[in-house]
């Protein structure tokens, strides 16, 4: 039977991809590509910079690993470049004890005022060490992963229903997935039988299944023209990051504003803040044109880390909640859940990380019944 991918986004088309590899029929519910954080993001593969710990430190650094992997998969399958860029990032801060009590200094090379001035020509003057972590870097998901992807799917035959809302959950007696109820493009409603599908909703996956703790918090962005080679590494300062693609195009972000729900649209506030922000970190970029504006939403959780694997909903998994760090998890989640969907015996790694980011972590033990989801548990 298909397998029912709903959410097109970066998880789902992640996962569709592997599962699409492995052999399995897969169909991807899209209701708005456009939406989705993929094309959003900044596209950072940042663990260690962006100083994760405990867990989620061992799942991003498990996703970094399998990267170049993954990156040269999705680049055959599909004849695309990803943009996929291993540059290193440097974390900047105002002074040495701050730089020492970094979660991940382990990870990291220690630089003085100099070092940083040799890593990052024109840093502003406030910053007097940081760390250079070399084994992060980017990858340019906005222009080149996220159409990659689609297309590796396609060429593999995964299906896509593009404008297609699943709204809801049909389950059998035993509480099991029987089917999914979509609203198509056309505006027609249907239910399509399934046995098992993979919640890919990011941001707006508790609409769907409203027991899930993902709430979205806002992020707007900018992009600037800098002379081609102006930054050789990320620069990833408080609040505000400096990412530059190979062309010289800086992708700058990002606000972060859980107040502001799904509310759409650029705010005067949040860009004024990636400006002071620029100005801050690198004087000179103050200065060079802005190329564009966005804004997406980062799907939230808790404790910040995802919810992977099995549901209380026997058919239905779960890979979601990846907030700030969905496009480096892209790698891990795809293995974790293709691993976890065949039933195939796992390493006990995988197993480790999937038991880390269970949905039952959270405590909430309410069993999930009929087709009406209960109310929402709010955060
Ligand atoms: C401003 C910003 C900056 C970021 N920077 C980084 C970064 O530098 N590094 C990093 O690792 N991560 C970053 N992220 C996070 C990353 O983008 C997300 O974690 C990741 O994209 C989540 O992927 P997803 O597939 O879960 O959600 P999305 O990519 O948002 O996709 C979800 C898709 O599901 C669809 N959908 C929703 N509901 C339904 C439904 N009922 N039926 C059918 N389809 C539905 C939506 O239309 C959407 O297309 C950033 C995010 C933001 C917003």
């Amino acid at each position: 039977m298909e397998l029912l991918v709903l959410g097109g986004g970066l998880m789902g088309l992640a996962i569709a991809h592997h599962l699409a590899r492995s052999g399995r029929s897969v169909r991807v519910i899209s209701r708005n590509r456009k939406e989705a954080a993929g094309f959003v993001a900044a596209g950072m593969l940042a663990p260690h910079a962006e100083g994760l710990s405990g867990d989620l430190l061992r799942l991003g650094q498990a996703s970094l690993e399998r990267i170049p992997t993954w990156v040269a998969q999705i680049e055959t399958d599909s004849s695309l470049r990803c943009g996929y860029r291993p540059c290193g990032i440097v974390v900047p801060f105002a002074a040495a004890a701050a730089r020492d009590a970094y979660p991940t200094a382990a990870w990291g090379e220690p630089l003085d005022r100099a070092g940083l001035e040799r890593a990052i020509p024109g840093i502003g003057p406030q910053w007097q060490a940081g760390w250079l972590f070399s084994q992060d870097g980017q990858i340019d998901n906005r222009r080149q992963l996220m159409r990659a992807l689609e297309r590796a799917c396609t060429h593999l035959g995964v299906a896509f229903e593009e404008g297609c809302s699943a709204t809801g959950l049909v389950t059998g007696s035993a509480g099991q997935l029987q089917a999914v109820e979509l609203l198509d493009a056309a505006g027609e409603r249907r239910r399509l039988g399934c046995d098992q599908a993979v919640l890919a909703c990011g941001a707006w996956s508790a609409q769907l299944l409203p027991q899930l703790p993902v709430v979205p918090i806002k992020g707007q962005m900018l992009s600037l023209q800098g002379p081609q080679q102006a930054l050789q590494h990320v620069l990833f300062g408080p609040g505000t990051y400096l990412v530059p693609r190979e062309d010289g195009l800086i992708v700058v972000g990002a606000t972060s504003e859980p107040e502001a729900g799904f509310a759409d649209g650029l705010t005067p506030f949040g860009q004024r803040q990636l400006q002071v922000g620029i100005s801050g970190l690198l004087p000179a970029a103050a200065q060079w044109p802005p190329m564009e504006r966005w804004w997406g939403y980062r799907p939230g959780t808790p404790d910040e880390g995802p919810l992977l694997g099995a549901s209380p909903i026997p058919g239905l998994w779960l890979a979601t909640g990846h907030y700030r760090n969905g496009v480096l998890l892209a790698a891990i989640t795809a293995d974790l859940l293709a691993g976890a969907i065949a039933a195939e015996p796992l390493e006990a790694e995988q197993q480790a990380l999937l038991q880390a980011f269970d949905w039952r972590r959270f405590g909430w033990t309410e069993p999930f019944s009929g087709e009406t989801p209960p109310p929402h548990r709010s955060l």
